[in-house]
């Protein structure tokens, strides 16, 4: 897939503070990377950055082959950006809000009102196109937001937390909104604070940590990483010699440990657990037909973060 967005080397000072250090990071044409990181991370300093509104320090960046501050009509073009503050529209109405952005990038007069109601029915907004913007609840909002990114057709979206302050109901409108973006063939590059929130829609996934890039890879291999370096935890009545032995025996199974170590109860065993899933449910199988009185077989499930951060060590771009 060809590159769509590269950064290299970017810093940008304000003042005597580096909030971007030095990042790198490409992104492949189709591509729905979430990019992750803590309040003041560095990640609105970068889109702004992309997007053409902020000068960086030093360092450059390019979309869909345009470089930023050398040519930012053609970046600008190419990009649909959902800033984190909504903006003061507010005294319009849902259709009008459309058709002025349209109109902002020459869109024609005859073709507007066919493109709002498309838009509208892809954000799902069509019974609301009379209504007054600032009669929408705040998910209204955001998705009429990104209705308004989309007016000139762009190929890449870079969104700024655009699932924030939503209720947990309109967070999954968010989401699907997000999917049906990408099987239309978008770019999508998108913050937010909360990776877990964010893994399931992504297909990379990457890490800022004050202004470093500390984490960057394809989703389904950090799945994969992460399916290889789950923990199970087994409880069983009586004794836990037998089924230590048991585990003992069993090369998909690492570092054992037992009470009073790791904080586990007196009846529990917990282990590395190096296999898939058919093999973790053959492994619960044996257990039984061995006669080993099991209470409970489950799998802990560390924090993501933590744990995509251990996967990519070392693998950084
Ligand atoms: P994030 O979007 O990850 O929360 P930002 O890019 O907004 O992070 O901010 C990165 C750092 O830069 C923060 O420490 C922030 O306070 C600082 N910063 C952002 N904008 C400005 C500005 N205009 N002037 C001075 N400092 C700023």
């Amino acid at each position: 897939m060809p590159t769509i967005i590269d950064i290299q080397n970017l810093t940008k000072r304000y003042n005597g503070l580096t909030a971007l250090d030095d990042l790198s990071l490409s992104v492949d044409e189709g591509a729905v990377v979430g990019f992750i990181g803590p309040n003041g991370a560095g990640k609105t300093t970068t889109m702004r950055v992309l997007t053409t509104l902020l000068q960086p320090t030093s360092g450059s960046a390019w979309v869909a082959g345009h470089e930023v501050t050398r040519e930012p009509q053609a970046v600008r073009r190419a990009i649909g950006y959902m800033p984190d503050f909504f903006g003061v529209y507010e005294d319009m109405k849902v259709w009008e809000y459309l058709d002025f952005f349209a109109a902002c990038y020459d869109t024609p007069a005859a073709a507007r009102p066919g493109m709002i109601d498309d838009l509208l029915a892809l954000v799902d907004l069509g019974h609301k196109k009379e209504t007054f913007v600032e009669e929408l609840s705040r998910g209204m909002k955001q998705r009429l937001c990104l209705a308004r990114t989309l007016t000139h057709d762009p190929q890449v979206l870079i969104l700024d937390e655009p699932a924030s302050g939503l209720d947990p109901r309109a967070r999954i409108e968010m989401r699907e909104l997000l999917r049906e973006l990408k099987h239309m063939g978008k770019t999508i590059f998108f913050s937010s604070h909360i990776l877990s929130e964010v893994a399931d829609i992504c297909t990379s996934i990457a890490i800022l940590e004050a202004g470093q890039l500390v984490a960057y890879g394809d989703m389904e291999e950090m799945k994969r990483k992460l399916r290889a370096h789950r923990l199970v935890q087994v409880r069983v009545l009586g004794s836990l010699a037998p089924l230590q032995e048991f585990l003992l025996r069993r090369p998909d199974v690492h570092s054992i440990a037992a009470a009073p170590e790791a904080d586990l109860p007196r009846d529990a065993v917990r282990f590395d657990f190096s296999g898939d899933d058919d093999a973790l449910s053959a492994l619960l199988a044996a257990l039984i037909s061995q006669g080993i009185p099991v209470l409970s077989f489950s799998e802990e499930t560390g924090d993501l973060e933590d744990v995509f951060l251990q996967a990519t060590r070392g693998i950084v771009r």
